[in-house]
C-alpha cells in the first residue's frame, strides 16, 4: 500500500493490519462520495465545534509591524480549543460507518487524547487512551478531563514511559481488537490512509480562509503560515492553496533552545529519511538511525517526524519550512496577547513568531494569514513558568495546601 506519488508515506505495518487498513481506505473513499456522511460531518463542525472559525484582522499588530496586513485564522475558537477536534470527528464518524464500538488513541501531552475522548463521548463510542506513566504524571489535568469524559486512560509503564511507548501499546491493543476498535491517529501521519484522511478533514481550514479573505479583501493571501508538529493544522491551512502558485506556504517548526540534536524538533534543521510509526518520512535520528530525543516548549510540536505530504511538498519547494525558538514563541504569544487580545497556544505562537519576521518585509497591500492552531488556556502553567511568575507559584502551593 505504498503511496503512488512520492517517496514519502506508505504503510509499513505488520501484515496483520493490512486488511484493516484496506477496509479503512475503502470506507474513507466511499464516505467522501456520500452526501449523508458530508452532511453529518458538516453538521458536527458547525453545530458542535462552532465552525466557521473567525478570521481576525490583527489591526494593531499590522500597524506596528509596518508591512503586510496580518490576519489570524482562529482555530482556537473550536470546541476543546484547537483544530484537533476536526479530524477526530471525521475519524469518529468513519469508525461508526465501519461498525466499530471503540476509539483508541495514544497521547503524549494529552491534547490528542482529550480530543478523541470528547468525540467518543459525543458519538457514543467507548474510548481507551494509552499514555506513558511519565506523561500521566506531567499532564494530570488532561488525564482528569479525559476520565470525566468517560475515557479509560491506560498507563504505559515500560521504556521511557512517554509517547513512543504509548504508541507501541496502542498498536498492540489494536491488533488484539481489530473488529471493535478504530485507532484514531492525531495528525497527518501514520500509515496510509491516515495522512490523506486527516488532511482531507482539516482542509476545511484553507477553504474557509479562502472564502473569508475573498469577502474581506477580495484577494488570495500572499502567504499562509502555520506551525508544524506532525503537520495537520498546516496541511489543512495549505491544502486549498497548493495550486495557487502566488501563495507562499510556510510551515513553522520548533527551534527549541538550540541546533544540537535533542535541543529542538525541527526536521528542516536535521531531518533524515526514515521509517517510523508505519510511514516513511523525514525524522530526527541519531547517527545509528534511532529516533532522536526532541525538545520544544510546546508539547504539540515536540515530535521527531513530519507528515509525509509535508515532507514531499518541502522537498519539491512548494512549502517552505522555518523554525522559531522557545523564546521567540513565548515572546510572540505575549506580543499578540497585548496587541490583539488573543492568547494563543504555544504551538501556534511559533507561527506568530515567523509572522513577525515575514510581515515587515512585505508591501502594505499584501496579506499574511497565520493559523492559530489553538488557544492558550492549556499553556497556563508553561506561560507562568516562562514569565517566572512568583505569585502563580504561590497560588499553586496554596491550592495544594487547601486540598
Ligand atoms: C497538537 C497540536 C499541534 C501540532 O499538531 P499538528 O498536527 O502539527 O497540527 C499544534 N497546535 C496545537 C494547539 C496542538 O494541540
Amino acid at each position: 500500500m505504498t503511496d503512488k506519488h512520492t517517496n514519502y508515506g506508505g504503510a509499513y505495518v505488520p501484515e496483520m493490519l493490512w486488511e484493516t487498513l484496506r477496509v479503512l481506505t475503502a470506507e474513507f473513499e466511499s464516505a467522501k462520495k456520500d452526501p449523508e456522511f458530508q452532511r453529518e460531518f458538516e453538521d458536527l463542525l458547525k453545530n458542535y465545534s462552532g465552525r466557521p472559525t473567525p478570521l481576525i484582522f490583527a489591526e494593531r499588530a499590522t500597524k506596528d509591524l509596518g508591512g503586510a496586513k496580518v490576519y489570524l485564522k482562529n482555530e482556537g475558537a473550536n470546541h476543546t480549543g484547537a483544530h484537533k477536534i476536526t479530524h477526530c470527528l471525521g475519524q469518529g464518524l468513519l469508525a461508526k460507518r465501519l461498525g466499530k464500538k471503540m476509539l483508541i488513541a495514544e497521547t503524549g501531552a494529552g491534547q490528542h487524547g482529550l480530543a478523541t475522548a470528547t468525540v467518543a463521548a459525543k458519538l457514543g463510542l467507548e474510548c481507551v487512551v494509552f499514555m506513558g506513566s511519565e506523561d500521566i504524571r506531567r499532564q494530570r489535568p488532561n488525564v482528569f478531563l479525559m476520565e470525566r469524559l468517560g475515557t479509560k486512560v491506560v498507563p504505559v509503564e515500560y521504556g521511557s514511559k512517554t509517547l513512543k511507548d504509548a504508541v507501541n501499546e496502542a498498536l498492540k491493543f489494536w491488533m488484539e481488537n481489530l473488529d471493535t476498535a478504530h485507532y484514531c491517529i492525531g495528525s497527518v501521519l501514520g500509515p496510509a490512509p491516515y495522512p490523506e484522511m486527516n488532511r482531507y478533514f482539516q482542509s476545511v481550514i484553507s477553504r474557509e480562509i479562502r472564502a473569508q479573505l475573498k469577502e474581506r479583501e477580495n484577494k488570495l493571501p500572499d502567504a499562509v503560515l502555520a506551525c508544524v508538529g506532525g503537520g495537520s493544522n498546516a496541511m489543512g491551512s495549505f491544502d486549498d492553496f497548493l495550486a495557487e502558485k502566488s501563495v507562499r506556504l510556510i510551515g513553522v517548526e520548533a527551534g527549541g533552545t538550540g541546533k544540537k540534536l535533542g535541543e529542538h524538533a525541527s526536521r528542516k534543521i536535521a531531518g533524515e529519511l526514515g521509517i517510523f510509526h508505519g510511514y516513511k518520512s523525514l525524522f530526527l535520528q541519531t547517527e545509528d538511525g534511532q529516533i532522536a530525543p526532541t525538545h520544544s516548549i510546546s508539547a504539540g510540536l515536540d515530535y521527531p517526524g513530519i507528515g509525509p505530504d509535508l515532507a514531499d511538498l518541502y522537498e519539491s519547494g512548494r512549502v517552505e519550512l522555518a523554525y522559531a525558538t522557545d523564546d521567540e514563541a513565548v515572546s510572540a504569544a505575549d506580543y499578540f496577547a497585548k496587541f490583539e487580545g488573543v492568547i494563543s497556544a504555544l504551538e501556534s505562537a511559533h507561527a506568530l513568531a515567523e509572522a513577525r519576521k515575514v510581515a515587515p518585509k512585505l508591501s502594505k497591500d499584501s496579506v499574511v494569514v497565520v493559523t492559530l492552531s489553538g488557544r492558550g488556556d492549556k499553556d497556563l502553567f508553561n506561560f507562568a513558568r516562562a514569565f517566572k511568575d512568583e505569585s502563580f507559584k504561590k497560588f499553586l502551593k496554596d491550592e495544594y495546601e487547601r486540598s
